[in-house]
């Protein structure tokens, strides 16, 4: 509600988002559609909890995220948000399935319940065959699956997405379209953050943000 957000170099004050609302509902699949430079990735952060508004009040799941110190607020982020990056930032010399128990580490999980769930994840996203390959020994867009895994292994209820496609063809864009597709289908929040019109259209509904500011209108 009325999020604005500013950057501060040295005197000079630069607000990159101007008083945006957005609502989102359980459930949804949404596209932030925007150009370079427009506030996207901005957005994104303030959304998953990894920077805060510098105005406006943000409310996931309930809590007011301004009124939560560090520690309650990165155990919101992990309990609700599952990233997913342009680049996969997957870690090169682990394997697909060592990638997605990363998390499962984090949450404190034994390890044969965390390479039980990872397994049935990656076979969820079509990789059942492929979890002991290092990244680099799977393509873009399998390295992209095994990134979203990873997002989904701890049961995120919002799989939050900057540029999922960016690095990938078209073709291959296009199937991890159809996983999200599948996956919202199957009751999950979707946020996915592009600049590219067709991409966009994958989504139930398309917000634009245009420097910073916010519109909603279908493309
Ligand atoms: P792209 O599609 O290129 O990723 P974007 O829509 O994600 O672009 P943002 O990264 O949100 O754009 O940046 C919006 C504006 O805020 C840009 O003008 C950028 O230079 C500025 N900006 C972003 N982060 C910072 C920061 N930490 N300090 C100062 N300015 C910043
Ligand atoms: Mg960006």
């Amino acid at each position: 509600q009325n999020i604005s957000k500013s950057f501060y170099m040295g005197e000079e004050e630069l607000e990159v988002l101007h008083n945006v609302s957005l609502t989102v509902n359980t459930g949804e699949f949404l596209s932030i559609l925007g150009p370079s430079g427009s506030g996207k990735s901005t957005m994104m952060n303030i959304i998953g909890c990894l920077d805060v508004p510098t105005s406006g009040k943000y409310l996931l799941s309930g809590n007011d995220i301004n009124e939560l110190d560090e520690i309650e607020l990165g155990f919101i982020r992990n309990k609700e948000i599952g990233f997913v990056f342009q680049s996969f930032q997957l870690l090169p010399r682990l394997s697909a399935l060592q990638n997605v128990e990363l998390p499962l580490i984090y949450a404190g999980l034994s390890s044969s319940d965390r390479k039980q769930r990872a397994a049935k994840i990656l076979d969820r996203v079509g990789l059942s065959d492929k979890t002991r390959n290092l990244p680099n020994q799977l393509s873009g867009g399998q390295q992209q699956r095994v990134a979203i895994a990873r997002a989904l292994v701890t049961e995120p209820t919002i799989l939050l997405a900057d540029e999922p496609t960016g690095a990938l063809d078209q073709k291959t864009g296009a199937q991890v379209m159809e996983l999200f597709e599948e996956l919202n289908h199957d009751g999950r929040t979707i946020i996915m953050i592009t600049h590219d019109t067709d991409i966009a259209r994958h989504a139930q509904r398309v917000v634009k943000i245009l420097d910073g500011n916010l519109t909603e209108q279908g493309v």
